[in-house]
């Protein structure tokens, strides 16, 4: 690598890490290794590369140049000591539960995490003795309460989906280091332009680099970020055996995602700002839950732990499930659909579509009320946006 990444700012990272000048062309966008397999020069070198005497790749399940970029982009991103990239979120969080805990093992995890992450914690996990207990973790003294001795892991996701609480991740640290136990955060919701968990003490960063990271809707991917190099090596063990590893297609195409992931991201934040103030004024919208308002119970939290709100928020209208599904029926410049973090805004509707699967009393424990709108603003003209919201809740 020409620069000590590490040491330059973030928009400077985000543009330069793992875009280094392909040695063998002068290539200045990476190449794509699309290729399954690599060939040996001879026996003894085969052995040398299977034994690790020698750098190099195999087989692309076991590591693919154009996916290591990527793998190495995302760590500096993080700080974290490497990357596993992943073919989707979901494979990043059952990947790391699968290579931490063994039998007997619990997980202590947010009682607002993407549904799905819970569904497959409590469902599937426990099938095999790795049980889990969800607590509201913006409550620090909650989390501290549901340590257990069995405790491995603690899973925690902020700002949350969708409620967008935020927990303290460096006290959370403390008290699972306290126990004997690591931190697991998911920074899809804030990507490292705006929260990088490791600087605050957690051992394992994931992410749905479905969202931020690649920001054009187009590819479902993952990545695991451990914070040290034998946190790196114990993951990678289950990693590649599992096989939830990406397609160098798939890398390359958030790589090229990334070189823009500050612009978005910082785009989006300045739209989110105005449309929350916007929609918290509005005579028709109950509340607003946005880590950038002064009416967010954790503002100071989130102001002092990240570097912006971010550009998710939720909503309720006046009026519950049908005011809610009156306005998501008439929007017209946003798209009515899940997922999140994209260059457009995405609108949707939780306990019909991702959290459809909790039961409703986990739900509603879990802040997630019935009439709750989540909303991942993009990066369109704000006065657009603006005269969109108007006109659909003017359906209200
Ligand atoms: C989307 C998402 C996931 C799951 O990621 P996939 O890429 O869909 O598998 C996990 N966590 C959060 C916060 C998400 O938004």
């Amino acid at each position: 690598m020409a620069h000590d990444l590490d040491k330059l700012g973030l928009n400077t990272r985000s543009i330069h890490a793992g875009q280094d000048i392909d040695p063998a062309t002068g290539a200045v966008a990476p190449p794509l290794f699309q290729t399954s397999t690599f060939a040996f020069e001879s026996c003894a070198q085969g052995a040398a590369r299977f034994s690790g005497e020698e750098a190099g790749f195999i087989y692309t399940r076991m590591g693919n140049p154009t996916v290591a970029r990527l793998e190495e982009a995302v760590a500096v991103l993080e700080g974290g000591a490497g990357g596993l990239a992943t073919g989707s979120g979901m494979a990043a969080l059952t990947t790391s539960v699968f290579a931490l805990l063994e039998q007997g093992g619990h997980v202590v995890s947010s009682s607002s995490v993407y549904g799905p992450s819970r569904v497959v914690l409590e469902r599937d996990f426990a099938r095999f003795g790795v049980t889990s207990t969800f607590v509201d973790s913006s409550d620090t003294e909650a989390v501290k309460a549901a340590m257990r001795p069995e405790t491995k892991l603690v899973f925690v996701e902020t700002p949350a989906n969708p409620t967008l609480t935020v927990s303290d991740v460096r006290a959370i640290a403390d008290i699972a280091h306290a126990h004997g136990a690591l931190l697991m955060v998911d920074n899809t919701f804030a990507s490292p332009i705006l929260q990088r968990p490791i600087a605050l003490g957690a051992d394992i960063v994931m992410h749905s680099m479905t969202k931020f990271l690649n920001g054009h809707t187009d590819v479902v991917a993952g990545m695991i970020i451990p914070a040290t190099e034998e946190l790196l090596v114990r993951i990678r063990k289950s990693h590649f055996y599992l096989g939830a590893v990406m397609d160098p297609h798939q890398a390359w195409l958030v790589l090229r995602g990334l070189r823009t992931l500050s612009l978005r991201v910082k785009a989006a934040q300045d739209n989110a700002m105005r449309v929350a103030e916007w929609l918290e004024a509005h005579p028709k919208v109950r509340w607003v839950a946005y880590p950038g308002l002064a009416s967010h119970p954790q503002r100071d939290l989130a102001a002092k732990q990240m570097d912006g709100p971010g550009s998710l928020m939720s909503f309720e209208v006046d009026g519950g499930v049908e005011a809610g599904a009156a306005m998501l029926d008439h929007v017209k410049l946003m798209t009515l659909a899940v997922s999140l973090g994209g260059i457009e805004t995405l609108i949707q509707h939780p306990a019909s579509m991702t959290h459809a699967a909790m039961p409703r009393e986990a739900r509603l424990s879990a802040g997630i009320t019935d009439g709750l709108v989540r909303v991942s603003i993009g990066c369109e003209d704000i006065e657009d946006l603006l005269a969109d919201f108007e006109q659909a809740l003017a359906h209200v």
